[in-house]
């Protein structure tokens, strides 16, 4: 048994079966077959051993002078492997016999006549082991490549151990099988763990050699609650966490009983909690979670993982979808974010030495007009349906807002010109994400009717630490002393021009810091649904008046740990909260 401490990104306690998933040399993976598919798996073997045999041939043919007597003779032997009736025989017998895949089937097969040959102790077999394993890898190369071996055809439920994961991994794989991510890399607010969160699935990031303990088929827990795996737990180890799991699902279960009543301070003031979504399926976890609206609407994924870019009518149908489940509560969607770490393969995102500081969101849309006139037209279309907001990302300054502003009005002539309708007054809103926009706050709001602020970004800027990167996540601090200054600043810039602030980063969904927040004015909370009914619970209980006061001490505080012992301290004693 070994235990390991990560960071908690996302909570849950799941045991289960370790499947190791790195991308550069795929796992082979084991699942069941129907009698009926054997005949379907054969096939793809005889044709998967017909492009090696292709391979093969292709290499003799274009090297045929520079081959040396033996690599000829290599090759050759190769070939008569992969025409060797015995071989294929056996596999074949196996799929009829196990009903698993054929990946699994050659790949087992193969071991266990390399550990014949092994065994036998005679120096030529013993050889042969290596021709053997080269041919199989082969073979195997073509029929992963051709049933596009990935966490998108996960058949058995499992606990994913890698060493990071991109965006539009996490949002392609099959989730229902996925029971916790356990990761080398990542931090608490990288895209990772929102999506995690997100899917309600349990993930402990930054673990730094959990791949290297690990080689797939282990016993694994993942405590998301509190940032640790355990490897190979012994029985104890087990019934505790089987316990701990039991009181965590009660918990949640309380919790939901808030669902239906308002998140409202004991002295009136009525809060807005809305959900953060990434895909519209999310839509259903909102209804259940009680939350007011969705507060962001992640569009960038839908162009993340897809075989083409979504076009205007595509684009149009998903914002819909949305808008019409949540039956006329406001929708915030966000114009296209990516770039950074959420790169779509349909975009031209060049090597950038910087890429978190480069050609990303509203920068991108910006030189890409068609691109992003086409999603403002398939916003506005889709604003007759429900009660859309549209909010720009990475907003940095005047100049940008004013362009995307224009390019909006565009968009909207050009929707007038096709006679197509849209909803008159949509409130256009930014994110307040990149410190400058943030220190300039008076000027931007005199544009636009709301602002959100993006915490993730804003923590990452404010601070220079890349929010995805586990060497520097201490220095990641949302308590940072600068950090709330910035946040009061735009607070009260927002509200001297008489338009409301939510704010969607991670910070608005860390139960630790909502009364802190509610102290600094903020009017609306958005966050991962999963997190709504605990921040609710406690804002029901506490009041403004408190919560001012509370604000008022720390603000005089020099360091980040200074405010978060007091904050913690207080949290605990007055709100039963765990740190
Ligand atoms: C943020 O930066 O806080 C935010 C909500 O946007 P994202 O996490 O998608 O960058
Ligand atoms: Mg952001």
């Amino acid at each position: 048994m070994k235990q390991m401490h990560g960071i908690a990104a996302s909570p849950g306690i799941a045991i289960g079966t370790v499947f190791l998933y790195q991308d550069d040399t795929p796992q082979v993976p084991q699942y069941s077959l129907a009698e009926e598919a054997v005949e379907e798996e054969i096939r793809r073997l005889q044709d998967a051993v017909q492009r090696a045999e292709a391979d093969i041939r292709q290499i003799q043919q274009e090297n045929n002078s520079r081959l040396e007597k033996d690599e000829q003779a290599i090759l050759d032997a190769h070939l008569m492997m992969l025409q060797d009736p015995t071989l294929f025989e056996s596999v074949h017998r196996k799929l009829q016999e196990d009903l698993l895949n054929v990946e699994w089937v050659v790949h087992q097969t193969v071991k266990e006549l390399m550990e014949k040959l092994m065994a036998s102790g005679d120096p030529y077999l013993k050889e042969r082991t290596t021709d053997l394993r080269d041919v199989s890898k082969r073979v195997l190369s073509h029929l992963l490549a051709h049933t596009r071996v990935g966490l998108e055809s996960l058949q058995e439920e499992i606990i994913l151990v890698t060493h990071d994961l991109m965006p539009s991994d996490a949002v392609t794989m099959e989730k229902s099988k996925v029971m916790a991510i356990a990761m080398d890399a990542g931090g608490k607010t990288s895209h990772t763990a929102i999506l995690a969160r997100s899917f309600e699935i349990p993930a402990v990031l930054g673990l730094g050699t959990v791949t290297r303990m690990l080689s797939g088929g282990e016993v694994l827990i993942v405590d998301g609650n509190h940032g640790v795996v355990i490897l190979d737990p012994d029985d104890q180890t087990l019934s505790e966490y089987r316990t701990m799991q039991d009181e965590w699902h009660e918990h949640e279960n309380q919790l939901m009983r808030l669902k239906n009543l308002p998140a409202e301070t004991s002295d009136g003031k009525l809060i807005y909690l809305n959900g953060n979504i990434e895909v519209p399926e999310e839509v259903v976890s909102i209804h259940s979670h009680g939350a007011d609206g969705i507060g962001l609407y992640r569009s960038e994924f839908l162009f993340l993982g897809t075989h083409s870019l979504p076009d205007e009518n595509e684009q149009y149908g998903a914002y819909r979808r949305v808008l019409e489940s949540m039956q006329g509560r406001p929708v915030t969607i966000r114009t296209l974010d990516v770039g950074g770490d959420k790169l779509s393969t349909h975009i031209d995102h060049r090597d950038e030495k910087n890429p978190i500081l480069g050609w990303r969101a509203i920068r991108m849309c910006l030189s890409e007009v068609d691109l992003f006139k086409t999603q403002l037209r398939a916003l506005l279309r889709s604003s007759v349906h429900g009660r859309l907001q549209i909010m720009f990302p990475m907003i940095s300054g005047i100049p940008e807002l004013s362009r995307a502003l224009d390019l909006l009005e565009e968009a909207r002539q050009e929707l007038r010109d096709r006679e197509v309708p849209f909803a008159r007054d949509i409130p256009v809103g930014i994110m307040i994400e990149v410190p400058s926009a943030a220190l300039t706050a008076d000027a931007l709001a005199r544009k636009v009717d709301f602002f959100s602020i993006g915490t993730n970004d804003l923590i990452q800027y404010t601070l220079a630490v890349d929010r995805g990167n586990e060497r520097v996540a201490y220095l990641y601090e949302p308590f940072h002393p600068g950090l709330l200054k910035l946040i009061r600043m735009i607070i009260e810039s927002g509200h001297r021009e008489g338009i409301p602030v939510a704010m969607c980063g991670e910070m608005a969904g860390d139960p630790l810091a909502t009364v802190v927040l509610l102290g600094l004015g903020l009017d609306q909370f958005s966050m991962g649904a999963v997190g709504i009914p605990e921040v609710k619970r406690i804002i029901r209980s506490a009041s403004m008046a408190e919560a001012e006061e509370l604000v008022g001490s720390i603000m005089e505080m020099r360091t980040a740990a200074e405010i978060n012992t007091a904050v913690q301290g207080y949290m605990k004693k007055r709100f039963g909260l765990d740190a």
